[in-house]
């Protein structure tokens, strides 16, 4: 690791120091136009196991649209992007597969509003990983008690508040056991008074070693869990750094003007 943490930030950092592993999602020169629109240049991003990686910057700067191709909910038009070395197939039984391992939590909870909060949760893995009813089951209780919901198993999802859907929403990405988790502003819908309760379990994620990459503006988030910030802009990267760094001395003006905005 890159030396000793500093004695004032000890309390904060517990994840800051991690032996980071392998490279797990790597992306190669990835390209994606919306007609006209440029909305991924170039985008070279590798993330390790383990990692914990922060992407910010303005609205309309690719950042959901880079978590999406992750995901291969967008294709791109040149590049590569593999996942735990293997490049996501385009369609077909593979590609469900392949997405198995990339858990995504989104802004709007996206929660199957006409199915209990069980099966909301059980639906995953009894579908793709054919896991059977009991099994199932019982992972996803294990994951809604880990959340703090595991007394609204037999709710529909209308009946939780915003912040008790969106941590639903994490257990059943959770329950497909996935390599890596992506959050798209994962709180930017809540009420304020919720936020915390997501960003919660967020933390308690990052410190049992999931690889995460988090669309957000939380700077106490990105400073309690990032390994590293990435500072997009016009569909580009354009700084990345640990958040210690990137939050008390931006280098580009770009990313001084953006954070003087927001913070
Ligand atoms: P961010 O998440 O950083 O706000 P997005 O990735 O959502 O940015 O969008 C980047 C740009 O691409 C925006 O200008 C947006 O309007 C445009 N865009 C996103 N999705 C589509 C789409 N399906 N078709 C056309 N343009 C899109
Ligand atoms: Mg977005």
């Amino acid at each position: 690791t890159t030396g000793q943490p500093a004695a004032d930030e000890t309390v904060d950092a517990p994840t800051s120091d991690r032996v980071l592993g392998a490279p797990l999602v790597e992306l190669n020169h990835v390209n994606k136009h919306f007609g006209e629109l440029h909305v991924l240049q170039d985008i070279d991003l590798t993330v390790h196991k383990g990692e914990v990686l922060v992407v910010i910057g303005p609205s309309g700067s690719g950042k959901s649209t880079l978590c999406r191709a992750i995901n291969r909910l967008e294709t791109i038009d040149d590049g590569s992007i593999a996942v735990d070395g293997k490049t996501l197939p385009e369609e077909g039984k593979a590609l469900a597969q392949l997405r198995a391992e990339v858990g995504m939590v989104f802004q709007s909870f996206n929660l199957f509003a006409h199915k209990t909060v069980l099966d909301n949760v059980t639906l995953g893995p009894r579908k793709v990983r054919g896991m059977s009813k009991k099994d199932a089951e019982e992972l996803a209780r294990t994951l809604l008690d880990r959340v703090g919901v595991g007394n609204q198993a037999g709710k529909m999802p209308a009946q939780l508040s915003g912040g008790q859907q969106q941590r639903v929403a994490i257990a059943r990405a959770l329950a497909m056991q996935p390599k890596v988790m992506l959050f798209d502003e994962p709180t930017s819908a809540l009420d304020p008074e919720m936020v915390n309760e997501v960003l919660d379990v967020m933390v308690a994620l990052a410190e049992e070693g999931m690889t995460m990459i988090v669309v957000t503006h939380e700077m106490g988030f990105a400073r309690k869990a990032a390994h590293r910030v990435v500072f997009m802009a016009d569909g580009q990267i354009v700084e990345e750094a640990p958040p210690e760094e990137f939050f008390t001395a931006p280098k580009s003006e770009r990313a001084r003007d953006f954070l003087s905005k927001i913070l």
